[in-house]
């Protein structure tokens, strides 16, 4: 054994980081982290008979505390995954600084069962300190948010032997799961209410209405309604997919966002008259462009006029406003005197089918999916979206965005504002 401690002294150091190393590479890859703690483990170990002293005795090397060089020390320290290894009574030798945010400070020398609160991961630790064997266990910790981990252990038959604990958080894993299951599950519900009125009227008209000329044409309106509203959920379901596959590709064109906004204005401006809604639009004459996508952009605005007009009040008004702010940002506010959101409310409104009033968005012909396809071009746009709003008084929704880049770099001169009523 001494031998063997005699060869790797001074030789096998570069083996041991690089062990060490592709540990934090095999991190990155989330599949591979059991390889990960086995190299990582090896490597702590090798650098465990590296830092022993030469002249010790075999026996003395078992007796004496595992001890680790300061390289080791500092590998294991940078490893962005949380990790702890333990001595033979299961007391720990170290942590790094990402298991120290989970179990706090002066842990070492304590014993696992005294830093872990874990039963499963505890009996995992036995387990392998005992019978050599690897093990996974996955766990949650409830507070103070709700993370969720898988826990590798393994252990290293160094001299004396360590028991390395690495932690793999699977909470964004998790989170993104349930986030799909819930989307498929209320796209689903969704399509359902109006797909059982159809399916309904559907058989009312086979069946007892067979002959009934006046409830045929009042059946056959409403399953007109319903079904429109299905190719409008299929429709925002498209494109919100397509917007999140396109998230990361910036958009390449210059387009001016007062003619944006005014092409968005002018589609709906029909919608308005029809709810005696006035909507005044002013911009500066010439506002510098923004680098957009034009489709994407007119998405954008309809949805948030569209909202301005539903959720606005009769007779009532909507001022459009584009401009420049001081630090340079291209902007358009949508502002409405109409129903206003709870503050409460305002922070969930870009989630998707998120809804204040669901029978009012229904009744409106909304799908819940508006602001969330808002947020995702706002983001593709590298821009922001401010939200105001006052219950009873009105909202307002302000969408910043990057001017594009001018060749002299400069910011340009506003001309006097243009108002226009549509
Ligand atoms: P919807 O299709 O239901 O309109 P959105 O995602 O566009 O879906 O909006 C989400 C919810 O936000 C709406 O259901 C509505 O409750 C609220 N909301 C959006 N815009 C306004 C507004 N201008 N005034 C009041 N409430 C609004």
């Amino acid at each position: 054994m001494a031998g063997l401690k005699g060869f790797f002294h001074g030789r096998l150091w570069p083996l041991a980081v690089g062990m060490a190393l592709a540990g934090v590479v095999a991190l990155l890859f989330g599949p591979l982290a059991f390889g990960a703690v086995l190299a990582v483990a090896v490597g702590a170990a090798i650098f465990l008979g590296l830092s022993a002293p030469e002249t010790a005795s075999e026996s003395a090397l078992q007796e004496s505390p595992p001890a680790l060089s300061p390289l080791a020390r500092a590998v294991i320290g940078q490893l962005p995954a949380p990790v702890m290894l333990l001595d033979e009574s299961e007391r720990v030798i170290l942590i790094n600084d990402s298991m120290r945010t989970l179990v706090g400070w002066g842990v070492e020398n304590k014993h696992v069962s005294a830093v872990l609160r874990n039963p499963a991961v505890l009996t995992a630790i036995d387990q392998t300190s005992h019978d050599g064997e690897p093990a996974t266990v996955q766990f949650s910790l409830p507070v103070p948010i709700e993370r969720h981990y898988q826990a590798y252990v393994a252990r290293v038959n160094a001299a004396p032997p360590i028991t390395a604990l690495l932690l793999h958080d699977l909470t964004a894993i998790r989170r993104s799961e349930q986030m799909r299951a819930d989307f498929v599950a209320n796209a689903s519900h969704e399509l359902r209410t109006p797909l059982a009125a159809v399916s309904g009227f559907i058989d009312t008209l086979r069946g007892h209405a067979k002959d009934d000329e006046a409830a045929r044409g009042k059946f056959l309106d409403i399953m007109s309604v319903e079904a429109a509203r299905m190719r409008r959920l299929i429709d925002d379901l498209l494109s919100l997919t397509r917007i999140e596959m396109n998230e990361h590709v910036p958009p390449q064109n210059r387009i001016q966002l007062d003619h944006v906004v005014r092409e968005a204005a002018a589609a709906l401006s029909p919608l308005a008259r029809g709810d005696h809604i006035t909507v005044e639009i002013s911009t500066p004459a010439h506002l510098p462009p923004v680098v957009g996508d034009r489709d994407e952009l007119i998405q954008l605005f309809q949805n948030l006029i569209h909202n301005a007009i539903k959720y606005g009040r009769e007779d009532g008004h909507v001022w459009i406003s584009c401009g420049q702010t001081p630090e340079g940002q291209i902007f358009a506010t949508i502002k409405d005197d109409g129903e206003g959101i709870a503050s409460s409310a305002v922070p969930r409104l870009t989630e998707r089918f998120y809804r204040v009033d669901v029978k009012r968005s229904r009744e409106k012909g909304g799908t819940g999916l508006g602001l969330a396809i808002v947020k995702h071009i706002v983001s593709r746009h590298q821009g922001r979206l401010q939200i105001e709003s006052r219950l009873g008084e009105g909202s307002s929704f302000t969408v910043l965005l990057p001017p594009a880049p001018t060749e002299s770099g400069g910011k340009s001169e506003l001309a006097p504002a243009v108002t226009e009523m549509l």
